[in-house]
């Protein structure tokens, strides 16, 4: 299956994923329950890494 080279490496910190919803258990007043989005300290939200020099893997 041919697949086109993504850009720039998924962040295997977060695989992909940067910004998550965390439930805090509590509910707004509109009866929904409240979330905080939290984004990945790895990449900072930008679900990709910044290749580095010294620091490349392969494979996998
Ligand atoms: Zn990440």
């Amino acid at each position: 299956m041919p697949q086109h080279t993504l850009p720039r490496p998924i962040c295997s910190h977060c695989d992909g994923f940067p910004t998550v919803a965390i439930t805090t258990g509590q509910t707004t007043p509109d009866g929904h329950r409240h979330t905080i989005t939290a984004d990945c300290p790895a990449c900072h939200g930008t679900g990709h890494t910044t290749p580095t020099r010294t620091d490349t893997r392969v494979g996998v």
